[in-house]
């Protein structure tokens, strides 16, 4: 699933390719169309004619990103997106130039440009979601979400909250990954800081003491900006919007690993559903 670094780069690969160009048409797959027919809402979450009809012709003046969306800011509302565990953005003058063959075979939602581009969501699992928003402060997943990782007042949000009544007596490897606590972590991000600053994934955060929480949000925060540089992580299906890939999970030292760099047989436990490793001799504590 892409995580804040790789949406991020997603982001930063898109927007000069996006920006200043208006949307002349929208189409849709087959199998996005039927599944609407059918009462699910298949990608887009809202329906097809309602979506069409508040993009198209629209300019897209923008493109940002919060946590693990990212939102088009159009000359009059937004489009957001978010990836879920396959999703992609390519544009290109053919749709033939998307190489990843599954990539190509599950294109589903087809924007034509003002330049004679295509702007195309593909999704091979189709967990991601687009929706047409007139106002993007309303957006019920960005209200109650921490701050960016990256914004001043960050810190000071993750050590308070660490101490609410409702998160306290929480595993700190859940927590990290709680968008309410942290924004944009993931849970390869979440074995990895825990693994370099030696703290055993099933502390609780009250355990911690204040020097640890601090480290922790700030190795964190760290990883993440690294792994930006090195455009995030490819782990199984995510690629860029130009069809490159991270090399992030070249310098993963925990996660997906059988040995931690140390040589100790690392285990793998189940945390709130996600999978998490640890080394059991470096981070005893
Ligand atoms: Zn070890």
């Amino acid at each position: 699933m892409p995580e804040l670094p790789e949406v991020e780069n997603i982001k930063i690969g898109l927007k000069p390719n996006v920006i200043n160009k208006k949307i002349l048409n929208v189409t849709y797959s087959n199998i996005i169309s039927e599944s609407h027919k059918n009462g699910k809402l298949a990608l887009v979450k809202d329906e097809l004619s309602y979506f069409s009809d508040n993009v198209i012709g629209k300019e897209i003046l923008d493109l940002e990103r919060r946590g693990k969306y990212v939102y088009f800011t159009l000359n009059e509302g937004y489009l957001v997106t978010h990836f879920g565990m396959t999703g992609a953005y390519f544009v290109v003058n053919d749709e033939r130039e998307i190489t990843n063959k599954n990539y190509y075979k599950h294109r589903h939602i087809i924007f034509e440009l003002s330049t004679g581009e295509k702007l195309v969501f593909s999704d091979i699992r189709r967990f991601g979601e687009l929706r047409y928003l007139d106002n993007i402060s309303n957006f019920k997943p960005f209200k109650n979400l921490a701050p960016e990782p990256f914004e001043n007042n960050s810190l000071d949000y993750f050590l308070a909250k660490l101490e609410e009544k409702k998160y306290k007596l929480q595993k700190i490897k859940a927590l990290l990954l709680e968008g309410n606590v942290f924004c944009g972590c993931g849970n390869i991000y979440a074995c990895e800081v825990l693994y370099r600053e030696k703290i055993n994934p099933e502390r609780t955060a009250d355990s911690l003491t204040l020097e640890e929480k601090k480290r922790i949000f700030e190795t964190l925060v760290e990883i993440l900006k690294f792994s930006i540089t090195q455009g995030g992580s490819t782990i199984s299906d995510y690629v860029h919007s130009d069809g490159g890939e991270g090399n992030m999970q070249n310098y993963l030292k925990i996660y997906g690993k059988k040995e931690c760099p140390l040589g100790h047989e690392t285990e793998n436990i189940i945390i709130k559903t996600r999978s998490t490793y640890f080394c059991p001799v470096c981070q005893k504590n």
